[in-house]
């Protein structure tokens, strides 16, 4: 009865771990959770008064499918900032305001991909590509980069796994689950393959922009290859560095080539997004860049506190995070006889009450992901078991 395109889609993992551990918070027990994928900072001000402004105003009605006239332009600049030195600019007639970067991921994807169309994604990926992939009728060549390779794909190896059928080339900078953030010289090497080939497009998910850990290390993808302009999906949002998850704001910024069918589905599945949404979004835009930066230190002096305890463990593989606000942890050495990590998170939950997201859904069988955004002191005590927990094992 379920189509074939859907029949074989997995659940979100991150999804269904989330739902145990409110289930077992429910209950009553006392759960370290570090599954969040979404910051725990309250939305910005502005944001929250722009939506009361818009329900008094009745601004509460349908908006154009690719989204308000002022959001578009103000993605367009923001856009443009990062990413100075185009010949042609971005205006705002390039800009599809979608619900969250997910919506704007997946629409890409389905207007590129044709059945045994090849994607390359490095692996470990945020688990939602490969099945996005799956549902567009393509096929995902999964590129393994190691935590020794700062969980980074060269650009050898992209050219090794480049076929005739190759047509899209996902890259995710600062990555979720490793917080690898790729520098401007691999960007580099990795534009110049892709120059070599002008039937691949590239889709770089910038959804972590802002939480870098040295200043001025990202780079958008588009700035350091400016010539891939007419080939290149750019997605970002307000979801991880506006603290804005629940909001739903996402956007593609794309070439003439691409825009026009990226409007034309999204006016067939879910038209404009939530307008009270955007008018929150054209507020938080507004805001300097200066008001996140409480944001970013915060990640990255909880990054630093967490290191110092993951660091002790003989067991736990720690790779240093660069960007977004993931430890991914390779715990090979405590698992038990023909245990993955799905296993291994089943039974931190039950032994210990702390809730992870299991690798596996995310190309890397033996480690796990934890969330530094949440609390200082869950995080260490949390962090804690975790080293106690592998170190007794
Ligand atoms: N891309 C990556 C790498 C993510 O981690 C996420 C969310 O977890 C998204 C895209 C989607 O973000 P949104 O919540 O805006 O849909």
């Amino acid at each position: 009865m379920i189509s074939s395109r859907v029949r074989n889609l997995q659940e979100s993992a991150t999804l269904k771990i989330n739902a145990v551990v409110n289930r077992l918070k429910a209950e009553g027990k006392n759960i370290y959770n570090l599954t969040a994928g979404e910051p725990d900072f309250a939305p910005p001000e502005a944001a929250k008064k722009a939506v009361v402004d818009a329900v008094a105003k009745n601004l509460a009605k349908y908006t154009p499918t690719p989204g308000l006239p002022d959001l578009r332009e103000l993605v367009a600049a923001k856009t443009n900032a990062q990413q100075p030195g185009l010949q042609k600019p971005w205006k705002a007639s390039d800009v599809v305001v979608t619900n969250g970067g997910k919506q704007a991921i997946y629409d890409a994807i389905f207007t590129l991909i044709d059945t045994g169309d090849e994607v390359i994604i490095p692996s470990p990926f945020w688990l939602s590509y490969p099945e996005m992939v799956k549902a567009a009728g393509g096929t995902t060549v999964q590129v393994e980069t190691t935590s020794a390779e700062g969980y980074k794909l060269s650009a050898a190896k992209l050219e090794k796994a480049i076929t005739p059928k190759t047509k899209l080339f996902i890259l995710n900078s600062p990555s979720n689950p490793t917080g690898a953030l790729y520098s401007k010289e691999l960007l580099q090497e990795i534009g110049k393959v892709l120059e070599k080939h002008p039937q691949i497009w590239i889709l770089s998910d910038e959804i972590y922009d802002r939480i870098e850990f040295v200043p001025g290390s990202w780079n958008s993808f588009l700035a350091v290859n400016p010539s891939l302009r007419d080939r290149t999906v750019t997605v970002n949002g307000l979801s991880k560095s506006g603290a804005m998850t629940g909001w739903r704001i996402g956007w593609s910024v794309t070439p003439d080539s691409l825009t026009p069918a990226l409007i034309a589905l999204q006016g067939h599945s879910t038209s404009g997004i939530c307008s009270l949404s955007q008018h929150a979004a054209i507020a938080t835009l507004k805001l300097p860049l200066q008001d996140f930066e409480p944001h970013r230190k915060e990640f990255l002096n909880r990054r630093n506190l967490a290191l110092e305890v993951l660091k002790k463990s003989a067991k736990i593989g720690v790779y240093e995070p660069e960007g977004a606000f993931y430890f991914f942890l390779d715990v090979r050495k405590a698992l038990k006889d023909n245990q993955d990590a799905n296993g291994f998170a089943e039974k931190l939950l039950q032994d210990i009450g702390v809730a992870v997201v299991s690798g596996v859904d995310f190309g890397a069988p033996t480690c796990v992901r934890i969330s530094f955004a949440v609390d200082e002191k869950t995080l260490l005590e949390a962090c804690q078991r975790l080293v106690d927990y592998c170190d007794r094992a």
